[in-house]
């Protein structure tokens, strides 16, 4: 042993005592005083704690086992060993040796008395030797364990909390303080007033555990400390005696994970408000299509409340003819996890139904798994109605084109691409339905040339629409190029924004009338030249009587143009002689529309009167109006002056003949006297009598024609009186009859009064004009001898008296003009039918006076029917 620097000033005695009592053992064994300095030791304390080869005696045990990092449990022993009587057995010390190498050691100690009234102590290190298969260094491997662990750990000693172990990570949260063999408070005098001192002192006292859940802690730093959150675990360490000696503490850094919740988390809130602020429904389901959640929007717009929103309550909001329909394709969706889409209509609060959009996607979780559908509704009512208006619109504007009868078709484009066409319009082109959706270029290729392209492209970058009117188009139809006339209108159609996005376009054919009119102006020509070519005057006036053409005759005739004569007026021309009677047959003519015809004198250039025969004929329209006049005046000076030597002549022919005649007449009478007196026999059988009657006869005939002659004259001059008187018409017709009887026995006449009565009139004239009647009906029927007169009456006072033939007939072109002077219809031969063409004349003129008239029915061939209407005469005194 060798002496210590320091003197150790302990007995002797006690030091040999204690020195003697370790002198036989192996072990690790050390005697103490009630200081705790080392009296004596055995050589083993020196091998095991390797101290350097010093003597132990003198030093303080605790010195020496603090040096050697020893726990801090060995004051507790010392003050137990100082304070009670009884031993100390197995107390359990970890112990580093100086090569740090770990010992576990059970201490036994106990009291030696001294004879001094002193004690001084025993304390024996027994080394617990680790079983074979343990044979592995436990701390260490705890401790690397610790290390390793992602938590927190530590562990503290005593109720003073001394950290007696901490792995690397509660170091580094630390910022590697020096902690080992510190208590808590010195080492984080921070944390004091955090309350872990208190939780840990409850865990110590206690012997529960404490659980921590993200509690936080406040920890100072160089660089200005930290405040990190932990999950934490206090447990208890116990001895073997079940008591409380230390606290293990295993903490696990949440700080990240609980702000990254807490973000998430408010993410979270800040997404659900923004959800809810946005004014669109949000929904979200789950993998089986239940309503997981709906924003704030739903339940304003449907006024459903949570609650009835809930599983498929929402369902109810839907149309109840939408519902079905609408869950079967969300189930669908869910069930294929994919895309969803819907239109329905959804109850809004007000109770009204509006159509939404609904659109859903799938949802999947990061691992992939599916979540459910979120999706939104969007209500598109006023933008859905709109477009079932302009779809309604647009259909109804198709079907108007398609039902047109006018031949429409709409471009669209610059490029004309033929969007529709109705069939007209494809009839009209020649083509067939293939053209819709083809360029116009394309469709109709003949049209290059032509300036329909262009005049459709000014349209659509003027915006001014095309009126084409009777404009020549020449199409491709049936495989020829054909040339047709259309009115058509090229009309831009705008969009809302007043663009020009196409070009609609309809058409009439119109070639006919096209054509026609060409031919009408072609016709008025050929009618001018026509006009001017014929010999008489010709006027061609309007309805009113205005005249719109004259011809070339005319103006030679009065020495004046179209203007001159328009505003002088034909009129003018007239011999004031003629001129009221041409006035007033001119007013009846325009009012009646019948027929005007005169004869009449115009004024030549020169002033000289020339006769004409003026006939103005109405021209009618379709229904029978009046449309024009043509009026052709044909001079006829010549045959009125021919007329006029005519006239002249057998007026003095007739005069000169009247007296001869009349004497002849009175010879004749009295030779058939004087035979009939004398009964007077001529030899030779000379047939006197049938020769002196015949002669007789023809002086009838020759004076009848005399007095027609003078009569005629007498017209001219106006001069025929008539002798008027009140007598019985049927017995005129019979006297009448009985005496052409007495001449003409070959015809049978029957006579028929249906009507018996009287008429004023002149007699002998009536009389006449029955003889002419009836002298007529024999001469026109030299194959019928058969006549019927007959009485009859015509309306409520008229009578009329009409012969009828069997005769020859006249054909209904020829029977008013049988009664003009002279006239008279040619036949084969004339000289079958004697006759001057006067007779019915004479007639006409003598009815007419009397203010009756004459009708004729005849036929060709079929015999004639000659009346004269009189006014019945009721009243016998006039
Ligand atoms: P006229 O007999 O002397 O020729 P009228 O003035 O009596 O002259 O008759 C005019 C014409 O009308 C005749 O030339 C004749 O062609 C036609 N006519 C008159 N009466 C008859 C009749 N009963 N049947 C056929 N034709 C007739």
């Amino acid at each position: 042993m060798k002496s210590s620097q320091v003197p150790f000033k302990e007995d002797p005695e006690q030091i040999e005592f204690a020195k003697n009592i370790l002198i036989s053992l192996r072990d690790p064994v050390v005697v103490i005083n009630e200081e705790g300095m080392i009296l004596a030791a055995t050589r083993k304390m020196y091998e095991v704690f390797e101290t350097p080869p010093v003597t132990l005696e003198g030093m303080s045990l605790l010195s020496l086992l603090k040096d050697k990092k020893e726990c801090s449990r060995i004051p507790e022993l010392l003050e137990t060993l100082r304070t009670s009587e009884e031993a100390i057995k197995d107390f359990p010390v970890l112990l580093s040796s100086a090569s740090l190498k770990r010992h576990r050691f059970s201490i036994n100690a106990n009291r030696l008395p001294l004879y001094n009234q002193k004690v001084c102590f025993l304390v024996c290190f027994t080394e617990v030797h680790i079983l074979p298969d343990e044979n592995i260094d436990y701390r260490k491997l705890l401790h690397e364990v610790l290390s390793e662990a992602p938590a927190l750990i530590c562990t503290l000693r005593g109720k003073d909390h001394i950290f007696e172990l901490a792995n690397h990570k509660y170091q580094d949260l630390l910022e590697f303080r020096e902690i080992i063999g510190k208590s808590v408070k010195e080492v984080l005098p921070e944390v004091e007033n955090q309350g872990f001192i208190k939780m840990l002192d409850g865990v110590y006292n206690t012997g529960k555990a404490f659980i921590g859940k993200e509690i936080s802690l406040d920890l100072k730093g160089e660089n200005g400390g930290k405040t990190v959150l932990l999950d934490f675990v206090y447990q208890p360490i116990k001895d073997a005696a079940g008591n409380v000696e230390g606290i293990f503490v295993h903490a696990i850094d949440v700080t990240e994970k609980v702000l990254n919740r807490q973000s998430l988390e408010n993410s979270e809130k800040e997404l659900r408000n923004v959800i809810d602020t946005v004014p669109v429904i949000i929904w979200i389901t789950n993998p089986m299509g239940e309503g997981s959640y709906l924003n704030k929007e739903w339940f304003q717009y449907t006024g459903q409340t949570r609650k009835e929103s809930l599983g498929a309550g929402w369902l109810e909001a839907l149309h109840p003819e939408d519902r079905d329909g609408l869950y079967k394709k969300f189930l669908e969706a869910h069930r294929e996890q994919k895309e969803y889409q819907a239109k329905f209509r959804l109850r809004n609060k007000n109770g009204s139904y509006r159509w939404v959009v609904d659109r859903g996607r799938p949802k999947w979780t990061s691992e992939g798994e599916f979540e459910g559908l979120i999706g939104t509704v969007t209500d598109v009512h006023d933008d859905y109605l709109k477009e079932q208006v302009i779809k309604e619109n647009e259909h109804r504007i198709r079907s108007i084109v398609e039902q047109a009868t006018v031949a429409t078709a709409v471009y669209t484009g610059r490029e004309m691409t033929i969007e529709l066409a109705n069939d007209a319009m494809i009839d009209l082109w020649g083509k067939t339905r293939e053209v819709v959706g083809k360029s116009l270029r394309e469709a109709l290729p003949e049209l290059e040339g032509q300036p329909f392209h262009d005049l459709l492209d000014k349209v659509f970058t003027t915006g001014e629409t095309y009126w084409g009117k009777e404009d020549r188009v020449d199409l491709m139809r049936n495989g020829s190029l054909e040339t047709g006339y259309y009115n058509f209108t090229y009309k831009p159609l705008r969009n809302e924004e007043g663009e020009i996005i196409g070009i609609l376009n309809m058409g009439l054919n119109v070639t006919e009338m096209v054509e026609s009119k060409t031919l009408l102006k072609e016709r008025e020509r050929h009618f001018k030249l026509m006009a001017d070519l014929m010999p008489g005057k010709v006027i061609n006036t309007d309805a009113s009587g205005k005249p719109i053409f004259f011809n070339q005759n005319w103006y030679d005739f009065v020495g004046l143009d179209f203007e001159q004569l328009k505003e002088y007026s034909w009129e003018n021309f007239i011999h004031p002689s003629e001129e009221n009677e041409v006035r007033k047959k001119w007013n009846h003519s325009l009012k009646t529309g019948k027929t005007f015809e005169m004869q009449l004198r115009l004024r030549d250039k020169d002033g000289n009167y020339l006769w004409h025969l003026s006939r103005n004929e109405a021209v009618k329209g379709e229904n029978g109006e009046i449309t024009m006049w043509i009026g052709i005046s044909t001079e006829i000076q010549r045959l009125k002056e021919e007329e006029k030597r005519k006239e002249d002549f057998l007026k003095m022919v007739s005069h000169e003949l009247k007296t001869p005649v009349t004497s002849i007449k009175g010879y004749v009478q009295l030779l058939l006297n004087l035979l009939e007196k004398y009964k007077l026999e001529i030899p030779g059988n000379v047939p006197l009598k049938p020769s002196l009657e015949r002669i007789d006869n023809q002086i009838v005939r020759l004076t009848r024609l005399i007095a027609e002659i003078l009569d005629l004259s007498r017209l001219e001059e106006n001069k025929l009186e008539l002798k008027e008187e009140v007598f019985d018409l049927n017995e005129m017709v019979e006297q009448t009859i009985q005496d052409i009887k007495l001449t003409n026995t070959q015809h049978q006449m029957e006579i028929f009064h249906s009507h018996r009565a009287r008429v004023f009139a002149d007699k002998d004239r009536i009389g006449q004009v029955l003889i002419n009647f009836i002298t007529n009906a024999i001469k026109y029927s030299p194959d019928s001898q058969y006549i019927q007169i007959h009485v009859i009456k015509v309306g409520s006072d008229k009578v009329a008296v009409s012969v009828r033939d069997k005769g020859i007939g006249i054909d209904a072109k020829f029977h008013k003009n049988i009664f003009k002077r002279f006239y008279r219809i040619g036949v084969e031969s004339k000289e079958t039918y004697s006759g001057f063409g006067i007779g019915l004349y004479l007639a006409n003129e003598i009815i007419e006076r009397h203010n009756g008239y004459i009708e004729v029915k005849s036929k060709i061939g079929e015999g004639s029917d000659f009346s004269f209407v009189l006014l019945e005469n009721k009243h016998e005194n006039e």
